[in-house]
């Protein structure tokens, strides 16, 4: 499973990517939002971790921009901002999920489990009708 971290605050970033990867997920982290956005032009991330308060464009901007280009990776929100308003809008605007700072490692780790068990349930899916489509019928029988 490969992480975007998008995320400013470098102290944080650095303690997050050590706790994913010993979790065995896969981290690139960046540190503002234009750099985020070139990232995921391509497809190499498998969810994204995406802080709000970026020195360039807000968090919002970015999962907005995503959700227009029908780039549908999970994004979780990891943000200082914890207003009732604030999650609301983050998950209106098409957020998978959103934890305030301060949070629990175990708690952002539990629920990336979730998104990876979703993903792993629906990928594995996608490879049993690939099967379905290509094993010529002789062979099925
Ligand atoms: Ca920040």
């Amino acid at each position: 499973m490969r992480i975007l971290l998008v995320e400013d605050d470098l102290p944080l970033a650095e303690a997050l990517q050590q706790s994913l990867q010993r979790e065995g997920f896969v981290v690139n982290h960046v540190d503002c939002g234009q750099l985020a956005l070139a990232s995921l032009a391509t497809p190499d991330h498998d969810m994204v971790i995406l802080d709000l308060g970026l020195p360039d464009l807000d968090g919002t901007e970015v999962l907005k921009t995503l959700r227009t280009k029908k780039i549908q990776l999970p994004v979780v929100i990891l943000t200082a901002r914890d207003s009732i308003e604030s999650k609301v809008q983050g998950l209106d605007l098409g957020a998978d999920d959103y934890l305030a700072k301060p949070f629990e490692m175990p708690e952002l780790l539990a629920r990336l489990r979730v998104i990876e068990r979703r993903l792993g349930t629906a990928s594995s899916a996608i490879i049993e009708i690939a099967k379905r489509n290509v094993i010529p019928d002789h062979i099925k029988s």
